[in-house]
């Protein structure tokens, strides 16, 4: 599937921010939309965002190939002038990649909760142990002291399950 500019929606624009961890970049990637070249003092002054931080997460986009990068001297400074152009086509791709990611860590952490039987004091704050550390510990709490007791992790394992279902089925596996 091609992406186009305009089939960039605001539900993609946020789940790339997600994965940059930039929340400004669901800013500077419309700014981007609209023009089909541009540079970082451009967007700087067009978004309110601080050059630097401009700056850092154009170089986040560019890491993931999702904007492409230009360089030109500036004849009267010498100075190097960076313009910026969306790769929309990367998009997806970019997208499906952070999607099957999330997947694997799904996965192994179903796995975990499927093979580890829980004990747990119960108590806020402290931490569920696997049954092997808590016959170590003779079954009682590291944190608090409070005995570990059984702890049911079939709610766990069935939101973990569903969630995966979800994924696969987006990713069409
Ligand atoms: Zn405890």
């Amino acid at each position: 599937m091609v992406t186009t500019l305009s089939s960039i929606d605001d539900a993609t624009l946020m789940r790339i921010a997600q994965a940059l961890g930039e929340e400004d970049a669901v800013k500077l990637i419309e700014i981007l939309k609209d023009l089909d070249e541009t540079t970082d003092d451009e967007i700087a002054n067009k978004t309110g965002i601080r050059l630097n931080s401009v700056r850092k997460i154009l170089y986040k986009l560019y890491d993931h190939s999702l904007v492409s990068l230009r360089r030109t001297r500036d004849p009267k400074t010498g100075w190097f002038i960076f313009h910026w152009k969306l790769q929309p086509d990367q998009m997806e791709g970019f997208i499906l990649s952070q999607k099957r990611r999330v997947l694997e860590k799904l996965n192994i952490r179903l796995e975990y909760e499927k093979n580890h039987d829980f004990y747990f004091c119960y108590t806020l704050g402290c931490k569920r142990v696997p049954f092997e550390e808590a016959v170590e510990l003779v079954f009682k709490c590291p944190t608090c002291g409070k005995p570990l007791m059984h702890y049911e992790n079939d709610k766990l394992v069935d939101t973990l399950t569903k969630k995966v279902e979800e994924l696969r089925k987006e990713l069409g596996e």
